[in-house]
Protein backbone atom coordinates (compact mmCIF):
# COMPACT_ATOMS: atom_id res chain seq x y z
CA UNK A 1 0.00 0.00 0.00
CA UNK A 2 1.65 3.37 -0.98
CA UNK A 3 2.12 5.86 1.49
CA UNK A 4 0.88 8.80 -0.53
CA UNK A 5 -2.50 10.38 -0.24
CA UNK A 6 -5.36 8.55 -1.70
CA UNK A 7 -8.82 9.49 -1.89
CA UNK A 8 -11.23 6.94 -3.01
CA UNK A 9 -14.62 8.21 -4.15
CA UNK A 10 -17.59 6.33 -5.37
CA UNK A 11 -20.83 4.58 -4.55
CA UNK A 12 -21.70 0.97 -4.14
CA UNK A 13 -24.86 -0.64 -4.66
CA UNK A 14 -25.99 -1.77 -0.74
CA UNK A 15 -26.92 -5.29 -1.85
CA UNK A 16 -22.91 -5.91 -2.67
CA UNK A 17 -22.57 -6.16 1.18
CA UNK A 18 -24.31 -9.44 2.10
CA UNK A 19 -23.81 -9.03 6.04
CA UNK A 20 -26.37 -5.91 5.62
CA UNK A 21 -28.68 -8.00 3.53
CA UNK A 22 -29.45 -10.32 6.52
CA UNK A 23 -30.47 -6.94 8.85
CA UNK A 24 -32.54 -4.92 6.91
CA UNK A 25 -35.75 -5.31 4.93
CA UNK A 26 -34.72 -3.37 1.72
CA UNK A 27 -30.81 -2.13 0.51
CA UNK A 28 -31.65 -1.70 -3.33
CA UNK A 29 -29.88 1.58 -2.60
CA UNK A 30 -26.45 2.83 -3.19
CA UNK A 31 -24.03 4.07 -0.54
CA UNK A 32 -22.18 6.87 -1.53
CA UNK A 33 -18.30 6.21 0.19
CA UNK A 34 -15.65 8.51 0.50
CA UNK A 35 -12.44 7.23 1.72
CA UNK A 36 -8.85 8.78 2.12
CA UNK A 37 -5.76 7.01 2.36
CA UNK A 38 -2.99 9.12 4.62
CA UNK A 39 -0.65 9.05 7.53
CA UNK A 40 -2.14 10.04 11.37
CA UNK A 41 0.10 12.67 12.76
CA UNK A 42 2.00 10.02 14.50
CA UNK A 43 3.05 8.05 11.89
CA UNK A 44 0.38 5.46 11.04
CA UNK A 45 -1.54 4.98 8.53
CA UNK A 46 -4.90 5.65 8.34
CA UNK A 47 -7.94 5.56 6.57
CA UNK A 48 -10.48 8.19 7.15
CA UNK A 49 -13.98 8.98 5.31
CA UNK A 50 -17.42 8.75 5.42
CA UNK A 51 -20.38 6.92 4.00
CA UNK A 52 -24.03 7.86 3.71
CA UNK A 53 -26.92 6.00 2.16
CA UNK A 54 -30.88 5.08 2.96
CA UNK A 55 -31.83 1.24 3.83
CA UNK A 56 -35.28 0.00 4.59
CA UNK A 57 -35.50 -1.15 8.12
CA UNK A 58 -38.54 -2.96 9.99
CA UNK A 59 -39.92 -0.43 12.96
CA UNK A 60 -39.78 -2.22 15.70
CA UNK A 61 -42.37 -0.70 17.27
CA UNK A 62 -45.29 -0.92 14.79
CA UNK A 63 -43.24 -3.37 12.09
CA UNK A 64 -43.82 -1.56 9.40
CA UNK A 65 -41.06 -0.88 7.32
CA UNK A 66 -39.18 2.40 7.56
CA UNK A 67 -36.26 4.43 5.69
CA UNK A 68 -33.10 4.64 7.87
CA UNK A 69 -30.51 7.00 6.80
CA UNK A 70 -27.10 5.92 7.17
CA UNK A 71 -24.23 8.11 8.19
CA UNK A 72 -21.35 7.23 9.41
CA UNK A 73 -17.25 7.98 9.53
CA UNK A 74 -14.44 5.83 9.25
CA UNK A 75 -11.13 6.48 11.73
CA UNK A 76 -9.19 3.56 10.41
CA UNK A 77 -5.39 3.10 11.82
CA UNK A 78 -3.33 0.11 10.20
CA UNK A 79 -1.30 -1.99 12.23
CA UNK A 80 1.15 -4.53 11.58
CA UNK A 81 0.80 -6.39 14.37
CA UNK A 82 -1.42 -7.34 17.39
CA UNK A 83 1.42 -5.46 19.66
CA UNK A 84 1.31 -2.26 17.36
CA UNK A 85 -2.16 -2.12 17.60
CA UNK A 86 -2.52 -1.84 21.23
CA UNK A 87 -0.32 1.48 20.37
CA UNK A 88 -3.12 2.55 17.68
CA UNK A 89 -3.97 6.48 18.78
CA UNK A 90 -7.16 6.54 20.28
CA UNK A 91 -8.57 8.64 17.74
CA UNK A 92 -8.41 5.90 15.35
CA UNK A 93 -10.27 2.15 15.36
CA UNK A 94 -6.87 -0.42 14.96
CA UNK A 95 -7.42 -3.06 12.41
CA UNK A 96 -4.16 -5.44 11.95
CA UNK A 97 -3.22 -6.20 8.54
CA UNK A 98 0.71 -7.54 7.59
CA UNK A 99 2.83 -4.91 5.59
CA UNK A 100 1.96 -7.22 2.17
CA UNK A 101 -1.80 -7.15 2.48
CA UNK A 102 -4.09 -4.96 0.91
CA UNK A 103 -7.10 -4.38 3.21
CA UNK A 104 -10.28 -5.30 1.89
CA UNK A 105 -12.41 -2.49 1.32
CA UNK A 106 -15.54 -4.39 1.04
CA UNK A 107 -15.41 -5.61 4.68
CA UNK A 108 -13.63 -2.40 6.15
CA UNK A 109 -16.85 -0.45 4.92
CA UNK A 110 -19.47 -2.90 6.00
CA UNK A 111 -17.86 -3.57 9.08
CA UNK A 112 -18.88 0.10 9.89
CA UNK A 113 -21.84 -0.08 8.01
CA UNK A 114 -23.78 -3.06 10.54
CA UNK A 115 -22.39 -0.83 13.81
CA UNK A 116 -24.04 2.42 11.72
CA UNK A 117 -27.71 0.59 12.48
CA UNK A 118 -28.47 0.56 16.13
CA UNK A 119 -30.39 -3.04 17.17
CA UNK A 120 -33.52 -1.14 18.53
CA UNK A 121 -34.88 1.14 15.07
CA UNK A 122 -38.08 2.71 15.35
CA UNK A 123 -40.33 5.57 14.39
CA UNK A 124 -40.52 9.13 15.67
CA UNK A 125 -43.14 9.01 18.18
CA UNK A 126 -45.22 11.17 16.30
CA UNK A 127 -44.86 8.75 13.04
CA UNK A 128 -45.36 5.78 13.83
CA UNK A 129 -48.68 3.83 13.64
CA UNK A 130 -48.25 2.63 17.31
CA UNK A 131 -48.78 5.50 19.14
CA UNK A 132 -48.91 3.79 22.77
CA UNK A 133 -46.59 5.51 24.84
CA UNK A 134 -44.59 2.83 26.96
CA UNK A 135 -45.27 4.08 30.67
CA UNK A 136 -48.75 6.38 29.80
CA UNK A 137 -50.63 5.23 32.17
CA UNK A 138 -53.72 7.09 30.57
CA UNK A 139 -53.27 5.09 27.86
CA UNK A 140 -52.59 1.69 29.03
CA UNK A 141 -55.85 1.90 31.39
CA UNK A 142 -57.91 2.79 28.09
CA UNK A 143 -56.29 -0.13 26.11
CA UNK A 144 -57.24 -2.60 29.13
CA UNK A 145 -60.77 -1.42 29.16
CA UNK A 146 -60.81 -1.88 25.32
CA UNK A 147 -60.22 -4.97 25.38
CA UNK A 148 -62.14 -6.43 28.40
CA UNK A 149 -64.94 -6.12 26.38
CA UNK A 150 -64.06 -9.25 24.38
CA UNK A 151 -63.57 -10.61 27.94
CA UNK A 152 -62.96 -14.55 26.92
CA UNK A 153 -64.59 -15.04 30.14
CA UNK A 154 -67.97 -13.76 28.34
CA UNK A 155 -67.99 -17.10 26.23
CA UNK A 156 -67.87 -18.76 29.21
CA UNK A 157 -70.85 -17.18 30.47
CA UNK A 158 -72.58 -18.30 27.20
CA UNK A 159 -71.43 -22.01 27.29
CA UNK A 160 -72.51 -22.26 30.98
CA UNK A 161 -76.18 -20.79 30.78
CA UNK A 162 -78.01 -23.68 28.89
CA UNK A 163 -76.61 -25.79 31.22
CA UNK A 164 -78.68 -24.13 33.29
CA UNK A 165 -82.22 -24.49 31.90
ZN1 LIG B 1 -43.36 2.51 13.73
Amino acid sequence: MADRQAVFQGSAPLSSFTRLEELVADCEGELQVRLEFGVHEEGIRQLTGEAKGIVKVQCQRCLDLMDFALDFQFHIGFAMHDEMATSIPRDLDPIVIRPDEQPNLQDLIEDDLLLAIPEFVSHPPDQCSVTTEFGDPETAEKVESDTSKENPFSVLEQLKDPGKQ
